[in-house]
């Protein structure tokens, strides 16, 4: 690949590895002309399976073009976004596929989502779920009130800290 400092076409590399989760490598280079430094980062291409059979490589951006319309009016950040764009990506990185279905994106999408925004996870559910009826919100709300529930009950019971030692000040101290 070119340098991109001056734009010649040989550069050499000085070091592979692999990332420590696993999901990509990064090569160290050199330019041969004017030996500057610098780091490429390969990573798998993720290809989205459509429904019609056609592939596309995956774009965070498609991936929340969804959310972005579930999120209109609800004063959610564009940094918010692109941090759930981010997790959708890894979490369907961490998958270990190279081609998912488009559905299992926007199956990616739902938790992250939910921990967002309850109000734009519904209306993104309601599309993705293809809810019919008044009772397919009412059941997810339930869900997610359930869920909310359990969470509240986890932290109000925080587990018990273990006791530190006290030997240490219990000896004499002259
Ligand atoms: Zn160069």
């Amino acid at each position: 690949m070119n340098c991109p400092f001056c734009k010649h076409g040989d550069t050499r590399v000085l070091d592979s590895r692999v990332a420590d989760d696993g999901t990509c490598i990064r090569r160290r280079r050199v330019c041969s002309e004017c030996e500057k430094r610098f780091t490429t980062v390969e990573q798998m291409q993720l290809t989205v399976l459509k429904r019609s059979g056609a592939t596309e490589p995956f774009s965070r951006d498609k991936a929340v073009a969804g959310v972005r319309k579930a999120l209109k009016g609800r004063g959610v950040s564009e940094d918010a976004l692109a941090k759930l764009g981010q997790d959708v990506e890894d979490a369907l990185r961490a998958a270990g596929s190279a081609e998912i279905a488009s559905h299992e994106v926007g199956l990616a999408v739902l938790e992250p989502l939910k921990q967002l925004d309850e109000v734009a996870y519904l209306r993104f559910a309601s599309v993705y779920k293809a809810f019919a009826s008044a009772s397919d919100f009412a059941d997810e709300i339930a869900g997610l009130m359930a869920a909310r529930a359990d969470a509240e009950l986890q932290q109000a019971t925080p587990e018990i800290a273990a006791p530190e030692t006290t030997a240490a000040q219990a000896e004499p101290t002259n």
